[in-house]
């Protein structure tokens, strides 16, 4: 208990002041120097903003009663209230998308400034008026990050930071309109509310920093593998993934197979509809296609018009669930079209329980599969067989054919031109 009030009774309060002045003018250089070139640099120019109003209160107040009271008190005060308001409104307005969010910091700001020129007369009443508006605003930014149920790790520990904030301040203000303390008297919760202060001053601004590259760092991945057009795997992120659930089942001793998907003729769909209308037509497949499986199903374009899918079934019930594709594409509605015949093939490889196979092999074995289903008249399922070891294996060509409709048949599309 002593340690503890030694702790936080022997700081100079003007001092204090002045490190959250050197801390805020720090960031601010960080945050100059960091290259954004997207649409990061109204967050980072706003932010700077807060922080240079910050900034330059603290050297206000840090020089109370050597420069004159309107500068000191009332000015630094406002724009500690409003630096604050646009602080927390930046950080908490790019994850949490609430206008009245914003709102309601800048009338805590506002209203905050009118109380605070009315009824602070006294040293004591400055402090108390001025802690409960920063607490407020450092309490509504806490309730709205942490309710982000989709907010990031760093999100919530941005938002402890802000509760800390809000209750140390919140004992500064009882402390202010209970005991009078002034903003200069070093008692142990005055000491408390400015370390907890200048530790968000650096943390806050690192935190916002982390925050912007966590956001950068979020669209290149998903920039680096989402297929634009599709919304779904591109090549090698499905090759990476697929390879990754390979090992696991290996591990487990479960089976599981792959499945090829090709669109048949769709080179004819461009060359009847053209380009843009082919864009459509293979968002509209890819939708169907992803409908036919489960969430837990790997799913990736891996070519033009290829798609690849790892299933963690046996060949047996991969064939269900191929099946279950082929016939999703019938009858496709595009943006632009109705009931476009739109038919697909797919090959399907498998990797037996307890069996090991590298993805390269699997891939192989199902565009040997596709291949033949291509052959025999598209818009069918053949079955590669089951792999039986990485370099062993036994493909039995061609063995299983499953449903293949005649190819003239006019409701399946059959061998004929989609559309
Ligand atoms: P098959 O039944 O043998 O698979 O015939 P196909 O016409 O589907 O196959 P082919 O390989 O001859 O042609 C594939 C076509 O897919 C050619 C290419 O222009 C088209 N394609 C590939 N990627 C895209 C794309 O992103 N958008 C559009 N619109 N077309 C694409
Ligand atoms: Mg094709
Ligand atoms: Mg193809």
């Amino acid at each position: 208990m002593t340690l503890s009030v030694l702790f936080f009774s022997t700081l100079d309060v003007r001092t204090l002041f002045r490190l959250m002045f050197v801390a805020d003018f720090v960031v601010c250089l960080l945050l100059l120097g960091y290259r954004e070139t997207g649409t990061k640099q109204r967050l980072i120019r706003r932010f700077v903003f807060a922080r240079v109003l910050h900034g330059v209160a603290c050297m206000l107040i840090s020089l109370r009663g050597e420069i004159a009271d309107l500068a000191s008190v009332y000015g630094a005060n406002i724009a500690i209230f409003f630096g604050f308001a646009l602080e927390v409104a930046t950080i908490v307005g790019a994850h949490v998308r609430r206008r009245t969010v914003t709102g309601l910091l800048f009338a805590i700001a506002a209203l905050g400034s009118v109380v605070f020129v009315l009824a602070a007369t006294t040293p004591g009443l400055y402090v108390g008026y001025a802690a409960l508006v920063v607490s407020a605003l450092f309490g509504v930014a806490f309730a709205v990050l942490a309710g982000d149920e989709q907010g990031s790790r760093l999100q919530r520990i941005i938002a402890g930071f802000y509760l800390l904030v809000a209750f140390s301040f919140l004992l500064r203000a009882y402390a202010g309109f209970g005991a009078g303390m002034g903003v200069l008297d070093a008692p142990p919760v005055q000491s408390f509310g400015l370390l907890m202060m200048f530790g968000y001053c650096v943390g806050g601004g690192v935190g916002f920093l982390l925050l912007l590259k966590e956001d950068v760092d979020r669209r290149l991945l998903v920039a680096a593998t989402i297929d634009s057009l599709t919304g779904i795997l591109n090549r090698r992120a499905f090759f990476e993934a697929a390879r990754e659930r390979l090992a696991r089942a290996a591990e487990r001793g479960e089976p599981a197979s792959l499945l090829l998907v090709d669109i048949d003729h769709f080179k004819r769909v461009n060359d009847t509809f053209g380009h843009p209308a082919g864009d459509e037509v293979l968002a509209s497949v890819t939708e169907r296609l992803r409908r036919a499986l489960r969430a837990h199903d790997l799913f990736g374009r891996v070519g033009g018009e290829e798609f690849a899918v790892l299933l963690p079934e046996a060949e047996a019930e991969a064939i269900v669930v191929a099946e279950r594709m082929r016939l999703s594409v019938r009858r496709l509605t595009t943006p632009a079209m109705q009931h476009l015949d739109c038919s697909v093939s797919i090959g399907c490889a498998s990797v037996a329980a307890g069996e090991r196979a590298a993805i390269e092999t699997l891939f192989r074995r199902g565009d040997a599969g596709l291949y033949a289903a291509k052959r025999a008249g598209r818009n069918r399922v053949v079955a590669a067989g089951v792999v039986e070891g990485v370099d062993g294996g036994s493909w039995k060509p061609a063995s299983g054919f499953i449903d293949g409709p005649a190819p003239t048949s006019a409701a399946e599309g059959g061998d004929r031109p989609a559309g």
